[in-house]
Order: structure tokens, then C-alpha cells, then sequence
């Protein structure tokens, strides 16, 4: 490439789209955690085929990264270099036809249950108790009480990194314990689910369950990115950061929660440098006092501010 192209400031070397572009855009805002840096540049396709031109069309050294409502994300301080992708609008769709359930890769989980609950399609309640979006929830095959998107999931619609548009079988996403096999820069536009016939008021009943559940074992009003880190086999990660004595850690302004010890918490204050530092400092005192090795569940994306921490 041509040193005259690298100077170029990034959004003059891409190229246009229906949807918006934005320089510089504030990131922290639109996650669970409210810490971070900015976008180089934030884009929100108008649609799928906005997005795949777009990704068709793009300089190949400008990195994607996409985001759902970032429910699983830490954005580091510095922010994010290149193009952040934040499907809107566009992509947030759902129809139920019979027992299936098709719906936008933008559109909230909680929203694909409620609509298969007012078709009377059980099987999906599961998905109202997971703040974040059917992209994001193919990406971490996202799960809670007995059930995860592996389970019910028929087959999801991608781009790959130059726009070519696949659908994939759910055998085909790999998906495991908070893992799927499809390649990072493939962003997800779609899915179809299949429940089964159920009753509504079961059904209803059955998601109100769930509200109540979690309210009453997870901070979900508190400014979190959800389970930390994945349950190593046979052992539950809360128990073990239990034992190692983090519960209630505290490092700058970020906190373990006392309710629920897989879960950070910014206590208000907190920079993301803050948030990453603590659960590196509970990955430590768990090794040492268990020698398990915790993974991180939550998204790590960006750059560390210069001279910062994490
Ligand atoms: C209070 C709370 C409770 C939670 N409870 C649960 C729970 O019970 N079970 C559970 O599994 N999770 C839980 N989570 C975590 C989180 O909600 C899930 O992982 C969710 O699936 C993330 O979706 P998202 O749209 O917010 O994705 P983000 O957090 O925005 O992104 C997560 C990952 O998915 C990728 N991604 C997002 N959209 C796409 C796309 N369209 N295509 C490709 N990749 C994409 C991102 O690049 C990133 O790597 C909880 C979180 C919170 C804050």
C-alpha cells in the first residue's frame, strides 16, 4: 500500500453506505459495563446488503469488529482501531412460522422468546433470561437453565470477511460450552430456531420464572458483562473465585459482586483497565489456591490507553 493511502484518516478510505459512519464514537455508553474507549469508526449497516458491499468494498488492513449489545464485552480504554459494526434497525426482525422462529442476528434474545411465547412455540424461554442479541448469542452459544442456542438453533446466515453470504447448518457453527468454530471475522445476520407446540400461559408462566430467578442470583440492574469467566470442567468458576476469597475484591472501582462472585461490577467509577486488572488478580489467587486456570467467558476487544494498565 502506498504511504500516501495509510495517512489518510481511516473514514476517507472507506467506502460509502446507506447506513451511518460515525469517527471517534463513544462506545462506553452502549455496553453493560459503561467503561471504554471509542470506535475508530462505528458503522450501522442500514441492512444486509449495506453491510456485505461494505465489507466487500473495505481496504483489507482495516480490522471489523462487530458488536451485539455488548452484555459480554469489555471495551479497553484506548479504544477500538478500525471499523466497530453495531447492526441496528436493519436487522432486528422476527417471524414465527409453526414451530420455527426466524430472527435478525440485531434482534434482543428476550424479544425472540416473547415472540415465540405469543406464538405459542415452547422451548425458547430460556433466551429471555440473556440480555444480549441473536449475534451475540450464536457467537458465545449463549445458554442459561439447562438450555443453550446449540440446542435450538436450525441454521444461521453470515458474512465472512469479504461479504459472501453462507448459511450454515447449526452442526456446522461448532457450537460447545460458550464456543463456536466459525472463523471471528464472520459476522452472523440471521438465524432460524425451532421450538415445539406449546400453551401460552405455560409458557409465560415459565419465562416469569426465569425473571424471578435471576433477579434474585444475579446482579442484573448492576453495571456487569455477566459470568466472567467459563466453568472449567466439572467445577462451577463462582465456587472457586468463592474459595480463592475474592468475593467482594475490590481494585479501583471495580468490585467482585458479593451476590454472584463470577460477575464484576463497575461500582461506578471504574475504568475498563480497572475491570481486567481485578479478574486477572482473581485468575492468580484462584490458580494458586486451586491451580485451575479460569478462562475468560467475557469478550476482551481495543487497546489498552497509553501508559495504562490492562
Ligand atoms: C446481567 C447479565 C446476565 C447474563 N446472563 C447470561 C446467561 O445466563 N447466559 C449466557 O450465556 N450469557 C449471559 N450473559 C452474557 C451475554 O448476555 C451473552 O453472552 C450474550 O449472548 C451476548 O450477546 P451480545 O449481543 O451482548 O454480544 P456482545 O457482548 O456485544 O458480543 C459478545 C461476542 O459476540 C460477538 N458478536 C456479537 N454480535 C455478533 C454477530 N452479529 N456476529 C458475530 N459475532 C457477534 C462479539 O464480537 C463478541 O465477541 C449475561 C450478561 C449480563 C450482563
Amino acid at each position: 500500500m502506498m504511504a500516501a493511502e495509510m495517512t489518510r484518516p481511516l473514514i476517507a478510505r472507506l467506502p460509502p453506505v446507506r447506513g451511518r459512519l460515525s469517527e471517534n464514537a463513544p462506545l462506553a455508553q452502549v455496553t453493560w459495563f459503561r467503561v471504554g474507549g471509542p470506535a475508530e469508526i462505528l458503522f450501522r449497516p442500514a441492512d444486509l446488503d449495506d453491510l456485505a458491499r461494505f465489507l466487500a468494498a473495505k481496504p483489507r488492513d482495516v480490522p471489523v469488529t462487530v458488536i451485539g449489545v455488548a452484555s459480554n464485552l469489555l471495551v479497553r480504554d484506548g479504544g477500538v482501531p478500525g471499523v466497530v459494526v453495531r447492526l441496528g434497525r436493519g436487522f432486528v426482525d422476527i417471524t414465527t412460522d409453526g414451530t420455527i422462529v426466524t430472527a435478525g442476528a440485531g434482534a434482543l434474545d428476550l424479544n425472540v422468546a416473547l415472540a415465540a411465547g405469543l406464538a405459542g412455540i415452547a422451548g425458547l424461554e430460556f433466551m429471555c433470561g440473556i440480555p444480549g442479541t441473536v449475534g451475540g448469542g450464536l457467537r458465545m452459544n449463549a445458554g442459561a437453565y439447562g438450555r443453550e442456542f446449540k440446542d435450538v438453533l436450525i441454521d444461521a446466515e453470515a458474512l465472512d470477511g469479504e461479504g459472501r453470504r453462507h448459511t450454515l447448518a447449526a452442526a456446522e457453527l461448532g457450537l460447545s460450552y460458550r464456543h463456536c468454530d466459525v472463523p471471528e471475522d464472520w459476522i452472523f445476520v440471521g438465524a432460524r430456531f425451532r421450538g415445539e407446540a406449546g400453551d401460552k400461559d405455560a409458557i409465560g408462566k415459565r419465562m416469569a420464572e426465569i425473571q424471578t430467578a435471576r433477579e434474585a442470583t444475579q446482579p442484573i440492574r448492576a453495571r456487569t458483562g455477566g459470568s466472567t469467566f467459563a466453568n472449567p470442567p466439572g467445577e462451577k468458576a463462582w465456587e472457586l473465585i468463592d474459595r480463592a476469597g475474592c468475593r467482594g475484591l475490590r481494585h479501583g472501582g471495580a468490585m467482585v459482586s458479593e451476590q454472584h462472585t463470577n460477575f464484576l461490577i463497575n461500582t461506578g467509577d471504574a475504568t475498563a483497565a480497572d475491570i481486567e486488572e481485578l479478574g486477572e488478580e482473581v485468575r492468580r489467587r484462584v490458580r494458586e489456591r486451586t491451580g485451575i486456570e479460569l478462562r475468560w467467558e467475557i469478550r476482551r476487544i481495543g487497546r489498552p490507553l497509553p501508559g495504562g494498565g490492562a
